[in-house]
This record gives structure tokens, sequence and C-alpha cells, in this order.
């Protein structure tokens, strides 16, 4: 890693620890000729991933796209930067544990949907309404509802023991037997 300052090549890792639920490293540099401190972050990235799209058509997995729509959603809410890559991290951690090398951009959309619920519920619903496009008023209401229920529901969705809809069911079931699969 070359130094900021005076570009020499070599420099001292000073320490380093684990940041974003430890799906990233901070490390503290400080360069052998000038002294100069900074930190470098290295973090995980999803590689080899193909994402299946409704039409059938394959595409590599990106993160940038995942972060677009995130974003999108998020419009004019209260997020840092922080809470963002850490949602964004979280996201594609559940996409990681699936094991799989091809995933359907719906499974996606399952994952993120679970923790923008967890995360905000404006741009849940935001996301929601676009994504599975609410197909009638009913639908509509009945997400809007379980949203509004008070809290004692809330409470019950632990991180991870998720899914009262059947589609995560599957999700979570797949997830079995991929703990093993994880690299
Ligand atoms: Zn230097």
């Amino acid at each position: 890693m070359k130094c900021p300052a005076c570009h020499k090549l070599d420099t001292r890792v000073m320490d380093s620890r684990l940041i974003e639920d430890g799906m990233a490293i901070r490390r503290r540099r400080e360069c052998t000729r000038c002294d100069f401190r900074f930190s470098t972050v290295e973090e995980t990235e999803i590689l080899n991933l193909t994402v299946i799209k409704r039409d059938g058509r394959r595409e590599p997995y990106s993160r940038d796209k995942l972060e677009v729509g995130l974003r999108r959603s998020f419009q004019k809410l209260p997020i840092t930067q922080d809470e963002f890559k850490r949602l964004v991290n979280r996201i594609e951690r559940d996409i990681q544990i699936t094991g799989r090398q091809e995933i359907k951009s719906a499974d996606i959309g399952d994952i993120l949907m679970k923790h923008l619920k967890r995360a905000n519920q404006v741009a849940y619903i935001r996301f929601a309404s676009v994504y599975r496009s609410f197909k009638d008023v009913e639908t509509f209401q009945r997400e809007l509802h379980s949203l509004l229920k008070p809290a004692r529901q809330r409470r019950t969705a632990k991180p991870m023991a998720d899914g009262p809809r059947p589609r995560l069911r599957t999700q979570s079931s797949a997830g079995g037997h991929n703990r093993r699969a994880k690299r």
C-alpha cells in the first residue's frame, strides 16, 4: 500500500479491527518514511454470482445496482452513510450464505425486503410497492396493517428468525444445508 503523502510503498500496520458487523477490516497504517498515518478498509466482495432476472436473462451480480435500488427507497429518509453500508453488508451476507452461484432477482428482492422491513418501514413500503407492485389493494392493506400492528409483533421478529411469508421460509430452509457450503 502506497503512502498517500510521500508515495513510498512501505507502510506499517499499526492495528486492524473488524468493522461493519465483521464484514470489513479497517487497518491503521503508518508510513515508514514520513510517518504519515492513514487507514485502509478491506471488505468482502461478491464474485461469480449470476442474477437470473424475471425475463430469464442473466447478468453478473452488482453491488452498485443493489445500492441504487436501496437509495431510491431511502430518498429523503434519515440514514447515515454508515447505517446504509451496514444494511448493504447485511443484505449481501444473506445473499452469500445461500451459497449458490446463481440467484433469482426475486430472491434478492425478498432478502432486501426482509432487511428493509427492519431498517425503515417507509423505505420498506416504498420498495415493496415498486417491487411487488401490490397487485391489489388488499395486498397493500395487508402489508400496511402488519406494519402498523403494535410492537408486540415486531419484537418477535428477531433477526435471522424471520419470515411470516412463505417465500422467506423457502429461503431459510435453504439456509440450513447452505451453512455447510459457506466458504
Ligand atoms: Zn510517507
